[in-house]
């Protein structure tokens, strides 16, 4: 029962009349979303996808997205959303990694026609033209039955595979079961404050864990999902005006726009309770700051691996708690550990976090090495550095992959970027260890400043040794920009790669 074809069926049977998908140019309700979705899994049983086969897509966010999810979902199809701001490379490493029998694709992305007619395993390539024509779905499947298709699903079998952004090395297509993604909407729905009805936007892009969840949480809610493919700072407020919004996901730095624009005008969103922000660290200031203009936002820490949120921090925690990131969701347990021993370290200790619970994905698709590193003893490792106050309330310190050991003392990045970008001008930074014969590693920040803006290596180290003892900071290079991938975070392996060519070089 609990597999997302399943879940459909029951909201649709419940809710007919319910809104489910809202986009620029549709609205549809449960009955009619339920409807397109079957005969779109009859399409796909026609061109013989079976149970286990991968479904690719390449498309923002519009009302197809959820309805391929969905149709794939119902046969057993394993859909694999692909990040549509990867370029032709990265998108050959993902369709030959998971090798799709159908692909689904925007007309307006260049970046595949590359690739279209290369791979003999996708055996029908679907172009989409939303643009032009936002019925294409309804025509591609006229005359199919609406009936429900009859494959046996359950909970075991692979729902997605999502593939990592590569902020550590070579992104990894992590499989969520059924199972996963349904404990997931059910934690979600438990931990946070979703009511029947609800009108949740998406503008955040679909394709990512945070995305994909939407769909599966809105049918054990009943909300309805209003999908949007463009965030803009000042026309926001109108939409979540226009569509009354309750819920929306955002990411630090879309909610950093809307916090700005707040300064420069009034936007009053009396319907909307909340905005779930996470994805990286949402900075104490930037909750206090739309706390204040009375918007409540609710950090999540979560990964790809967990089936998305592990915790949520709610103002109801207290806001003077908001540098943490939540407390664990419900179905979830999770513990500080000892990286090196595995052993659980008392409350305000910092180690690595770890996470149990039918959330945890079932592994990496054929990267048996890789799962087993970080899924040991039904344990989810999530190489995150962080600690637990008695409450239960957990505080994200960095990457543990990030941590510097300099003769013998730990630094956490995080801590020195956070300081160094406190300087008026600094634009961003990001420190790194530099391999050192003495010392073993050196802490070494990249540094981009504001156009105009110059200041010296010696005043910044300066500034930091003000606040932070002498070597969580050895030496500065200034930079252009610092090297990111598609989700805009910092790939901090290529700056470590630099730095010790450099070390060797000299
Ligand atoms: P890759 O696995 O390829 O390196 P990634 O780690 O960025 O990519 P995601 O699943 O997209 O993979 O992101 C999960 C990670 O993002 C977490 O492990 C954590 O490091 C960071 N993160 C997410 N939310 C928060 C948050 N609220 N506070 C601090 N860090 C966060």
């Amino acid at each position: 029962m609990s597999v997302i074809g399943e879940l459909l069926r029951h909201r649709a049977r419940l809710s007919p009349d319910v809104e489910a998908v809202v986009s620029p140019t549709k609205r549809m309700t449960y009955r009619e979303y339920n409807g397109i979705v079957n005969k779109l899994a009859h399409y796909l049983l026609q061109l013989q996808v079976q149970k286990g086969d991968r479904v690719a897509l390449i498309c923002k966010n519009s009302h197809h997205f959820p309805i391929i999810y969905m149709a794939a979902a119902k046969i057993g199809a394993v859909t694999v959303p692909i990040n549509w701001r990867l370029k032709t490379d990265g998108i050959r490493y993902i369709l030959e990694d998971c090798t799709p029998k159908v692909l689904f694709y925007d007309g307006e992305f260049d970046q595949v026609a590359p690739l279209l007619g290369k791979f003999p395993f996708i055996q029908q390539e679907i172009r989409m033209d939303i643009e032009e024509d936002d019925s294409f779905l309804e025509k591609l499947v006229e005359g199919y039955p609406d009936e429900e298709p009859q494959v046996d699903v359950i909970g075991e079998d692979p729902a997605v595979i999502i593939y990592t952004s590569g902020t550590t090395g070579r992104s990894k297509g992590v499989v969520c079961t059924h199972t996963n993604m349904y404990a997931a909407s059910i934690a979600n729905t438990a931990t946070l404050e979703w009511r029947y009805r609800d009108r949740f936007l998406v503008v955040s892009p679909l394709f990512h864990i945070s995305g994909m969840i939407i769909p599966v949480c809105a049918l054990v809610r009943g909300l309805t999902m209003v999908v949007n493919d463009q965030f803009h700072p000042i026309q926001i407020w109108d939409l979540l005006n226009a569509e009354r919004i309750n819920i929306m996901f955002s990411v630090p730095s879309m909610l950093n726009y809307m916090y700005e624009s707040l300064k420069h005008q009034d936007a009053d969103v009396p319907t909307l309770r909340m905005i779930i922000c996470g994805g990286a660290k949402v900075p104490a200031e930037l909750i206090r700051g739309m706390y204040d203009f009375g918007y409540h936002v609710v950090q999540v820490y979560g990964a790809t691996e967990y089936a998305g949120a592990a915790t949520f921090w709610l103002p109801e925690y207290g806001i003077e708690t908001c540098e943490s990131a939540g407390k664990a969701v419900y179905l979830t347990e999770m513990k500080i550990v000892d990286p090196t021993t595995g052993e659980a370290l008392p409350p305000g200790e910092i180690g690595e976090v770890v996470l149990r619970g039918p959330l945890m994905f079932a592994g990496y698709w054929n990267m048996e090495k890789a799962t087993q590193e970080v899924i040991r003893n039904g344990w989810y490792h999530t190489r995150d550095a962080g600690w637990m106050d008695e409450n239960g309330l957990l505080y994200v310190v960095d990457r543990l992959r990030d941590m510097i050991i300099t003769s013998g003392e730990n630094v956490f990045p995080a801590q020195v970027e956070s300081v160094i970008n406190q300087l008026e001008e600094v634009a961003e930074s990001a420190v790194v260890g530099v391999a050192h014969p003495v010392w073993g590693e050196l802490a070494r920040a990249y540094v981009v400043l504001k156009e105009g803006s110059s200041i010296t290596e010696e005043e910044i180290i300066t500034h930091v040794r003000r606040h932070l003892p002498d070597h969580y900071l050895h030496e500065v290079v200034f930079a252009e920009e610092l090297p990111k991938n598609s989700m805009g975070k910092v790939m901090k392996y290529v700056l470590r790669q630099h730095a010790n060519q450099q070390q060797q070089a000299q």
